[in-house]
Parts: C-alpha cells; sequence; structure tokens
C-alpha cells in the first residue's frame, strides 16, 4: 500500500520514531546552517543515487526534507518512480519545521568565515562539511619548504589542514625562485621555515605552522614525528634523509607521500607502512651517489615541482579524508616532455628489513655511512 505523499511535521516525527529515516535534500551550506538533529544529509543532486544504495529495500519508510518542501518533492516523486512505496515529503521543510518551534542544529562547528572561505569542498559529497573539519583538524608534516614543499604547503594551507609541520635548514636563495613559489624575492636571505610561514599566513587563517629549523637526523627524527601527524609529505632530495624518514615513519606507522623530480619527470607514490610497500622495499640499497644526481646538479625544469608537489598535496588530502585510491602500492610516472602518466604497480618485499615480515629494524641506523656520504 502506497502511503499519502506529503505528511504534516507531526506525522514525519511519529513516522521517525517508529523507525523512518530522514533525509535532508538541502545545499550543504544550508545544511551547515541549520539542520534538523539525526537527519541524513544528502544534496539533492546525489539524493536519489545515496538513497538507492543506502536502502535498497522499496518499502523502507523514509522521510524526504528540504528547506519548504518543494526540492524534496521532486526526490519524493523519483523515489516513488523507483518503486519507493514510503517516501514521503515532510511538507513545509525546515521551515515548518522551525515555525512548528522544534530546535534545530546549526553551523556544524564552522564559521560562516570558512562556510564561505571552504564552501567549493563542501558542495563536494566526498568532502561536505565533515571532510572539512577532518581537514581543519588534520596534521600533516612536510619535508622540505623547497620545489615540492613549495606548492603543496600552498594548497594544503588553502585546503584548511589544520596544522601544517614544516622541516628545513635551508635559507631563500635567488636560485630557488625559479620553482619555489612559496617563497618570494623580497625574503631572500629569510630561512625558509619563516619564509613559508609568512605565506602561508597570508593565504588562510585558519592554518597554524609548526616550524621546524632544522635537518632531520637519527638523533631528532622521533623528536619530530611523535607530534602527531596524520600523513607526512617527504619533498627531501638526498637519500640519507629519505632512508631515515622511511625507516623512523614505519618504525611509527605515519603514511608518507614520497615525491621525487629530476629534469622533466616526476614520481609520487605513497608508502602506507604495511600495506603497500617502503621506500627500502622499492631500493634495499642506495644506488651509488653519481647514478643519483640532485636538481642542484642535473637541474629541474622550474613547473614540473609544482605538478609533483601539487598530486603528493592531493594524495595528503586523501589519506586525510579516507577518499579514492591513494597512490600506495602504486608509483605514478609523469614526463613532461612527452606528455605522459603512466601507474606502475609496486609490491611490498616480504623480506624488507625496515617492514617485511621477519625480524625488523627497530631503531635507526648511520644513514650517511649506509649511503656512502661524507658526514655533514
Ligand atoms: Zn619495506
Amino acid at each position: 500500500m502506497e502511503s499519502q505523499i506529503e505528511v504534516s511535521i507531526t506525522d514525519a516525527i511519529t513516522r521517525r520514531d517508529q523507525g523512518a529515516a530522514w533525509v535532508d535534500v538541502r545545499e550543504p551550506e544550508e545544511w551547515a546552517a541549520s539542520r534538523i538533529a539525526d537527519t541524513t544529509h544528502l544534496p539533492l543532486a546525489i539524493a536519489v543515487a545515496r538513497i538507492v544504495d543506502q536502502w535498497p529495500e522499496r518499502d523502507t519508510p523514509l522521510n524526504i526534507s528540504c528547506a519548504s518542501g518543494m526540492r524534496s518533492m521532486r526526490t519524493v516523486q523519483e523515489l516513488r518512480q523507483l518503486g519507493y512505496t514510503d517516501a514521503v515529503n515532510v511538507g513545509g521543510g525546515i521551515k515548518a519545521w522551525v515555525a512548528a518551534g522544534h530546535p534545530v542544529e546549526s553551523s556544524a562547528g564552522l564559521t560562516p568565515q570558512q562556510l564561505e572561505r571552504y564552501s567549493r569542498h563542501i558542495a563536494i559529497p566526498e568532502v561536505g562539511i565533515a571532510g572539512q573539519q577532518k581537514l581543519l583538524s588534520s596534521r600533516v608534516l612536510l619535508l622540505g619548504a623547497g620545489g615540492l614543499g613549495s606548492p603543496a604547503a600552498l594548497y594544503l594551507a588553502a585546503a584548511g589542514v589544520g596544522t601544517i609541520g614544516l622541516v628545513d635548514d635551508d635559507v631563500v636563495e635567488r636560485s630557488n625562485l625559479q620553482r619555489q613559489l612559496v617563497h618570494a624575492e623580497s625574503r631572500i636571505g629569510m630561512s625558509k621555515v619563516e619564509s613559508a610561514a609568512h605565506a602561508l599566513a597570508e593565504i588562510n587563517p585558519d592554518v597554524i605552522v609548526e616550524p621546524y629549523q632544522t635537518r632531520l637526523n637519527a638523533d631528532n627524527v622521533f623528536e619530530v614525528l611523535d607530534q602527531g601527524w596524520d600523513v607526512i609529505i617527504d619533498g627531501t632530495d638526498n637519500l640519507p634523509t629519505r632512508y631515515l624518514i622511511n625507516d623512523a615513519s614505519v618504525q611509527r606507522n605515519i603514511p608518507v607521500v614520497h615525491g621525487s623530480i629530476y629534469r622533466f619527470e616526476g614520481q609520487v607514490t605513497v608508502f602506507q607502512p604495511f600495506e603497500g610497500p617502503c621506500y627500502r622495499c622499492l631500493y634495499p640499497e642506495p644506488p651509488p651517489p653519481e647514478l643519483a644526481p640532485s636538481c642542484a646538479e642535473g637541474g629541474v625544469l622550474g613547473v614540473l615541482p609544482g605538478i609533483v608537489g601539487s598530486m603528493q598535496a592531493t594524495e595528503a588530502i586523501k589519506v586525510i579524508l579516507g577518499i579514492g585510491d591513494p597512490l600506495a602500492g602504486r608509483l605514478m610516472m609523469y614526463d613532461a616532455l612527452a606528455g605522459t602518466v603512466d601507474t606502475l604497480k609496486l609490491r611490498r618485499d616480504t623480506e624488507c628489513p625496515a617492514c617485511g615480515d621477519g625480524d625488523r629494524l627497530t631503531g635507526l641506523i648511520d644513514y650517511e655511512a649506509f649511503c656512502a656520504l661524507p658526514a655533514r
């Protein structure tokens, strides 16, 4: 038997108390500003598809509401056509609810300025208010405020990642400015962490920057890593630091978004401890130094780190929000000259000394010696 297509607020409450699900189909900003407690928010554009996913039984009792009952009526009519016999429109919507003196929840913890700033995130169902709040309470550690760290820091700050840790011991030089856009001509000579903190504060006052003007080594790495980071973005360009970060992050079970660049080629992957491979799984032994030239020696197209660092920021956001398929166990390779992107499957090495199934490294080693470089 079909229910009547529209019910009053009072009837809607009775239906809810008897087990009906209540779906609000308004836009994210409207939902954030005021909403009925214990309603499921599914914006109009995706509502029907999501309802079919979530409640496949066609006799599920469903209350559908919006601001005044117009949009939700369209949803109810679509649902009826799909056979949902007990989907009903809540007449008058949240306006009638408020007029009847019922309480609403509001703001979802975001200020009006934040709702405006992040409105393009909030409009994406995979992010929404809840995702934005997750970003705001997240902590991302950036290793290196240089070529890769610059775009990553800029985009993460703009995205509202609440706390960004910056590790770098360099000062801004003129030769950096060809690609390191977080710095500026006026800040040549300033420490990179201070210069970057300056730029990020200009972009988004929501973001707290935790500067570490240091070079990570076996003595200080855990001091920095043990500050509750959700994800690490590795933008370092030397082998001893890469192995150090790898071993330390595997031991602390923190995912690392790895990026590397050389001339016209960039690579990105996510080292998700024990789920995908780690850096050592891929490179058990460091290559001899002459086969691992740095950007200082080999050069790099200025745009390339902009692309690769932005990809790293994207992966970090995916990891934080738990959406999509992070590049764990996959290496994305971008060739700017050829204009191609290839993705290679990577396997975890069960005999890896850092993340394998047997005896694992429990501490750190001398990474300068391991990579056969003169100690600094
Ligand atoms: Zn490994």
